[in-house]
């Protein structure tokens, strides 16, 4: 048996097991730990954030989650709401409108180095803000970052100073949406703040939060990721996931759908085309991932002979772990976008029958074409 271990820094009980949760600590950084009889235990989170100054992302409990929103309502804050554009579904965080409250929200769509650069950026700012009126949300601005790539850092805390007037800031987001990596990026914007960032507790949870002091005695409160449940990135693993998320701006491909085919994107998700008028597909995924066309009445053999082959994601092990697909089944009006989540989009013409396929709790859904 093993006392509980706590991390001096945020007061997490340390624990091995889940990278994504708080307490986190590398077996083998616990292990050299306890054989130096170490009193200050950090957990890695604390510990990179120390000696780096880099925030590590982790990840809410249910319960911390109701203490983290409550928190927030009662805070006199802006929001900052950090969002991925090529997954907008599976950046939502259920029940933002409710704990958002009074507080003025400014949305930020991030990866913007992904899209595709023929699409115009202003009519971008629009879709996002239409899209999050669709949950209720009226952001007070719309801001387009590139949290890896540096993009728009200053713009963005230009308009965070424009908008919070005199109040602190909090930054949310759902995991892998690349909220650390842009808060990572503001703490290199603002060198002189480095050695003040704080941790402290938010009450009632089992959480730490980081604060960035702002110059008026403010601060910006780096809130843990949110996990939405129907994200790709909880049916693939990490270099499986890598391989689907798109590292650099995506090249659309053209194909002729025909009644009857089947398009796989790699062995992740799949599009049939049930019945259409117009043989038209456009594909929005990263550049590597293999696609392979086929006919539908083939398509369960195929996969089944192929995945983790000829179709990958998912590779080695992964593949027999792997959730089956899914089948959805949609009619569009007008174009429209088939949305896989965390994996991308087909748009198809309007007028057509098509099923798509995700694994086993990775959403499906449809929207107006983007571009
Ligand atoms: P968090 O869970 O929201 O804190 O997300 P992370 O900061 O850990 O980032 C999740 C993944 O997205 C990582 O693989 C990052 O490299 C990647 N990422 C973060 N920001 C960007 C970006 O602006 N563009 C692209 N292409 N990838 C990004």
């Amino acid at each position: 048996t093993q006392e509980t271990l706590y991390c001096i820094g945020c007061g997490a009980a340390i624990q091995t097991t889940d990278p994504a949760a708080a307490g986190y600590t590398p077996a083998s950084a616990l292990r050299k730990a306890l054989a130096n009889d170490t009193q200050d235990l950090y957990c890695q989170r604390c510990f990179r954030l120390r000696h780096y100054n880099e925030i590590v992302p982790v990840a809410l409990s249910d319960d911390d989650f109701r203490h983290l929103l409550a928190t927030i309502r009662e805070a006199n804050a802006l929001v900052v709401y950090v969002v991925d554009i090529f997954d907008l579904n599976g950046s939502i965080i259920p029940g933002l409108q409710r704990f958002v409250g009074d507080n003025p929200v400014l949305l930020v769509g991030n990866k913007e180095d992904v899209l595709p650069r023929q699409l115009r950026r202003t009519k971008l700012r629009e879709w996002m803000n239409q899209q999050v009126r669709a949950q209720g949300i009226k952001p007070v601005g719309v801001a387009l970052t590139s949290a890896k790539r540096g993009h728009a850092i200053d713009e963005l805390l230009a308009l965070i100073e424009k908008y919070r007037r005199g109040r602190d800031v909090y930054v949310v987001g759902v995991t892998n949406v690349g909220k650390s990596t842009l808060i990572n990026r503001i703490i290199a914007n603002n060198t002189g703040l480095q050695d003040l960032i704080t941790t402290s507790r938010f009450p009632g949870t089992t959480l730490d939060k980081i604060e960035i002091p702002l110059d008026d005695g403010h601060k910006m409160v780096d809130t843990p990721g949110i996990i939405h449940p129907e994200q790709m990135a909880h049916v693939l693993s990490g270099d499986d996931l890598k391989l689907v998320s798109p590292q650099k701006e995506i090249r659309p491909k053209g194909y002729q759908l025909r009644n009857g085919q089947t398009l796989f994107l790699g062995g992740v998700a799949r599009l049939d085309i049930v019945d259409t008028i117009k043989p038209a597909g456009t594909v929005y995924v990263d550049n590597n991932l293999p696609l392979h066309r086929t006919r539908t009445e083939n398509a369960d053999n195929f996969y089944e002979k192929h995945v983790g082959e000829l179709i990958t994601p998912p590779t080695g092990d992964a593949v027999k772990d792997f959730p089956p697909l899914v089948r959805h089944e949609f009619k569009t009006t007008g174009v429209t976008d088939v949305v896989f989540e965390g994996l991308g989009w087909v748009t198809v013409p309007g007028d057509t029958r098509v099923a798509g396929w995700a694994p086993r709790g990775v959403d499906v859904v449809t929207r107006p074409a983007m571009i």
